[in-house]
């Protein structure tokens, strides 16, 4: 047998589970099943896919009470684990952005989305145990299985287990009976059968106790709308994102005839910590007739949705697809393009009934569907429809379809400056003219506006325009050139003391305050566009 010391981020994340941090506790066995039903997904794939020899004739759960020993016993005859993968798994926590959490966690005590959003998972048995342990054996495999044992106070034990069955049992050894905390009581059948109906109703496996299943395992994206209640969508949410705050919009799709498709999309209500990091999950789950294929399949939907999460389950694709087959096939591209329309008219609609849900989605994921008006051409329009921007014209964010109403007399074109921030896009020089005349500009701050204004020719018809760039902008200033007159010595002088630095010196109507300003040629990069590229070191 040996000790070992869980890692350091492990450690402290089990603290805060010891000394429970969430009133919560029932979902420690939510957490407990929806790894034990991940295990039996696993199997069953790898004994369809990778010619796995193993049974997977009867794949279910198992649970067990006993109330004199004061343990819940959860069992499943899944994938298992080998022992190396026992230390990896439980005794480390791989997740990037763990310590980020953790300071979080720490700053505020109850905060049960941020525990969700990072999937704590097996640790939230320390939450009622106290002491757990892991009993498993990796299906396919030769020899022991594994032994692990921990009460959660920084160590954990590890050995051999000659007669482990195949598949993972754990036990739970609940902590001393509290009579203030009588309602905690997890070895209490109908309490069990509560927190199981609850939570973990949908469940593709049998859950059993005794001679009773407990779950309904119904597909809850094969059921009618009408007869899902909202809480069951929540935890299937929950289930399949490790979100804990509730989505913001549910999406059914059903296609039938040639081919046919069942899909159930969440909108969430909030950004996970790492929408922008490369290496974070994205993608839906694959299910072919109810049987899961894969997760964060990202040919199901084009990375500026990455946020959007689901499950796609397809009937006429082959139990064995592979992720390499499944970027080539015509299918899958099909559903892929229905995904990504019926998205974006969702968000469309949201705008159009219920601003307050529009608002918190694009303030949440705006940054991150505009990446599509670079890759998406075909979507550019359905993109710019749904997108709303700070203005000049006021505190809230305007659509492009209302600019254009606002449009002056003898405007065509669609004014913008990009920049870090309001405030420094509203204290610009370049905005003087514009603010003065009364003309409203866009004020765009986010770093994926400098690429896609380049990039996008146009909005119905009108073209973007930054008014940090060209020397005739405004409509005043194409009909009535300013006369260099006695300007024209000082002019000269300028041109001549700043050759190096700049390409020309001219009047302008622009600026009503300051003195002079920089403006860029109406062919080079915009100052802000130009700094990023300098940043991206080109
Ligand atoms: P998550 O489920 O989000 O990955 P958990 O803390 O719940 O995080 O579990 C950590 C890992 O331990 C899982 O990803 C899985 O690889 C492994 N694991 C946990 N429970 C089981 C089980 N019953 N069977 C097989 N592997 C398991
Ligand atoms: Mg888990």
């Amino acid at each position: 047998m040996e000790t070992l010391e869980f890692q350091a981020e492990a450690r402290q994340l089990l603290q805060l589970m010891v000394h429970s941090i969430y009133s919560n506790k029932d979902i420690f066995l939510r957490e407990l099943i929806s790894n034990a039903s991940d295990a039996l997904d696993k199997l069953r794939l790898a004994t369809l896919q990778d010619g796995l020899e193993a049974d997977a004739s009867d794949l279910h759960i198992e649970l067990e009470a006993d109330p004199e020993a004061r343990t819940l016993t959860v069992r499943d005859n899944g994938i298992g684990m080998t022992r190396e993968e026992v230390v990896e798994l439980i005794g480390t926590i791989a997740k990037s952005g763990t310590a980020e959490l953790l300071t979080k966690l720490k700053e505020a005590k109850e905060s049960p989305e941020l525990i969700g959003q990072f999937g704590v998972g097996f640790y939230s048995t320390f939450m009622v145990a106290e002491k757990v342990e892991l009993l498993t054996r990796k299906a396919g495999t030769e020899g022991h299985g594994t032994r692990w044992e921990s009460t959660g106070e920084g160590t954990f034990t590890i050995d051999d287990a000659p007669d482990a069955p195949v598949g993972t049992t754990v036990t739970v050894h609940l902590r001393p009976k509290d009579e203030e905390d009588a309602l905690y009581d997890y070895t209490d059948t109908p309490k069990i059968r509560e927190i199981v109906k609850k939570y973990s109703d949908f469940i593709s496996f049998p859950i059993r106790m005794g001679e009773d299943t407990l779950n309904s395992m119904k597909a809850l994206w094969a059921r009618p709308r009408s007869e899902v209640s909202d809480e069951e969508y929540h935890e299937f949410y929950r289930h399949i994102s490790h979100d804990w705050s509730e989505p913001l919009e549910i999406i059914n799709m059903r296609a039938e005839g040639t081919f046919e498709y069942e899909a159930l999309l969440f909108l969430p209500s909030r950004a996970p910590h790492d929408l922008f990091q490369r290496d974070a999950r994205r993608g839906l789950q694959l299910y072919v007739k109810r049987v899961f294929i894969m997760d964060d399949s990202r040919e199901l939907i084009p990375d500026y949705l990455r946020f959007v999460k689901g499950v796609v389950d397809a009937a006429d694709l082959s139990l064995n697809i592979s992720r390499e087959i499944l970027q080539q096939d015509r299918h899958i591209q099909m559903i892929r393009r229905r995904l990504v329309k019926k998205v974006l008219s969702t968000v469309k609609d949201l705008m159009n009934n219920n601003p307050e849900k529009y608002a918190t989605f694009w303030r949440e994921f705006g940054r991150a569907v505009k990446e599509g008006l670079l890759n998406d051409s075909d979507n550019q329009k359905a993109i710019l429809d749904i997108a709303t921007f700070a203005s000049t014209a006021g505190s809230e964010p305007t659509t492009l379809a209302a600019y254009i109403e606002r449009m002056k007399e003898g405007q065509d074109e669609i004014y913008y400056l990009t920049g870090d921030s309001r405030a420094q896009v509203e204290n610009s020089p370049h905005m003087e003219a514009f603010q003065a005349q009364g003309y409203e500009v866009l004020i765009l701050t986010d770093p994926v506006d400098e690429i896609w204004v380049e990039a996008v020719p146009d909005y119905d018809g009108k073209k973007f325009q930054s008014v940090a760039r060209g020397s005739v902008d405004l409509p005043k200033d194409k009909e009535e050139p300013e006369p260099e007159g006695d300007f024209a010595p000082l002019l000269t002088y300028l041109k001549e003391q700043l050759t190096e630095q700049v390409k020309d010196v001219r009047l302008s109507h622009r600026l009503t305050t300051s003195a002079a300003c920089l403006v860029s040629d109406t062919d080079d990069i915009t100052p802000a566009l130009e700094k990023m590229y300098r940043a991206m070191g080109q």
